[in-house]
């Protein structure tokens, strides 16, 4: 349905651009009529927002990042790729935090129904990161797979535009490398940049993922890659993925490590430690969960239903009829990382986890999920062998 072309790393397929080809890239995508989305500075973090210009890109910042810890700060060069994830992730766009469903009105010929969505809206993400893509093929199962398409998400994802970027670095909660995400972009872009910052140049090796990114990358001021071009790309990614300081767990071990550790005491030590905030939800690239409100108008005349992101680490999330069915933190966390690990591959056939580390850089106390599953993996190792 969408880009999701895998491509070997070879001169022909690639091409050298530099800052101002990017320049020029950006200015493509606005003539094509594409609403430009990228990575800003915002309230001391990188975050995902409209861009006009490569000005707007945050050049030459980087990002310290450890258990329930984030900062910025400076580079000594003047890369405009050279930080890892921040809090936002690109779902904001495509599966909004809040979204009015319908509207109802009282008219003179009794009650009309308004059903959104409105007219569609061509996005173009601008330095998607690989374990991101991962997520919005993800959330595309999750959205668009059922019986059920959301139409809200659906009218958005069509027109998507997709230009990744490869990490040059990795950020210090990040452990896509194990989970087999990342850090190099290997489907579903339109375009793919690795930045190279060597020698006094600074150039971006891009590759093309689809006939939409090939046809731009043709409009560029370019020039074909060369062998060493090839060779600067790969050795940047691998040093990135050599860089990684966590690691999870094959994904064939995770589910059923969980599914019988579910009485494990781990899981009341980590209660003990977690707020139940649910920042871990609310940064996560692949979490889903809404709720609904209805507000109706005082004087009686309308109605809208609007939709908002929840979080599985509220009591009311699980309330029925008289009772929260998860009343305690050791239930909600539970339910939270069984499901991202385990359960999730019953319900989609895939982990619900990509190992983009936001959930344990934004937890207030720095939980973090490798740790957890590590700790779980411990005990049940020693169980196992009867230690
Ligand atoms: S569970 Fe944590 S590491 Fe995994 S995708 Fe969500 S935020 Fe990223
Ligand atoms: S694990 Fe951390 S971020 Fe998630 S609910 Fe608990 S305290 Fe909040």
């Amino acid at each position: 349905m969408f880009a999701s072309t895998v491509r070997s790393m070879t001169p022909a397929s690639h091409s050298v651009l530099t800052s101002e080809g990017i320049a020029a890239l950006l200015e493509g995508l606005r003539r094509r009529g594409y609403r430009l989305l990228g990575p800003t500075v915002h309230d001391s973090a990188i975050v995902y927002d409209d861009i006009a210009s490569l000005a707007d890109l945050p050049r030459g910042w980087t990002d310290e990042q450890g258990g329930g810890r984030y900062r910025l700060v400076r580079r000594d060069d003047d890369a405009l790729f050279g930080y890892a994830v921040g809090p936002h992730s690109w779902k904001k766009f495509l599966h909004r935090p809040s979204e009015l469903l319908w509207r109802a009105e009282q008219t003179a010929d009794g009650m009309r129904i308004n059903p959104e969505p409105g007219a569609a809206e061509k996005l173009a993400f601008f330095g998607i990161r690989s374990c991101e893509l991962h997520a919005l093929a993800i959330q595309d199962r999750v959205l668009l797979g059922g019986a059920y398409a959301d139409p809200h998400y659906r009218t958005r994802r069509e027109g998507l535009f997709l230009v990744a970027v490869n990490c040059g670095q990795a950020g210090g909660t990040c452990f896509c490398a194990s989970m087999d995400t990342g850090p190099k972009a290997t489907a579903g872009f339109d375009l793919a940049l690795t930045e190279i910052i060597s020698g006094g140049e600074h150039r971006f090796v891009v590759e093309a993922g689809s006939g939409a990114g090939r046809a731009l990358l043709d409009e560029m001021p370019r020039r074909n890659a060369a062998p060493e071009d090839i060779a600067a790309a790969a050795a940047v990614v691998a040093k990135t993925a050599a860089e990684m300081g966590r690691t999870m767990p094959a994904a064939a071990e995770v589910p059923g490590l969980l599914r019988r550790n579910l009485d494990h005491p781990r899981w009341d030590e980590v209660a003990a430690r977690c707020l139940t905030c649910g920042n871990c939800t609310m940064v996560c690239p692949t979490c889903f969960c809404t709720t609904v409100e209805d507000i109706a108008a005082l004087d009686g005349t309308s109605s809208e239903r609007v939709r908002h992101w929840d979080s599985c680490f509220t009591t009311e999330f699980s309330y029925l009829h008289g009772g929260s069915v998860r009343a305690s933190a050791r239930s909600r966390y539970r339910q939270w990382m069984t499901h991202k690990l385990s359960t999730w591959w019953d319900q989609f056939g895939t982990s619900g986890c990509v190992g983009c580390g936001r959930c344990i850089t934004w937890c207030p106390v720095g939980i973090d999920i490798t740790e957890e599953v590590a700790a779980i993996r411990a005990a049940d190792a020693g169980r196992q062998t009867g230690e």
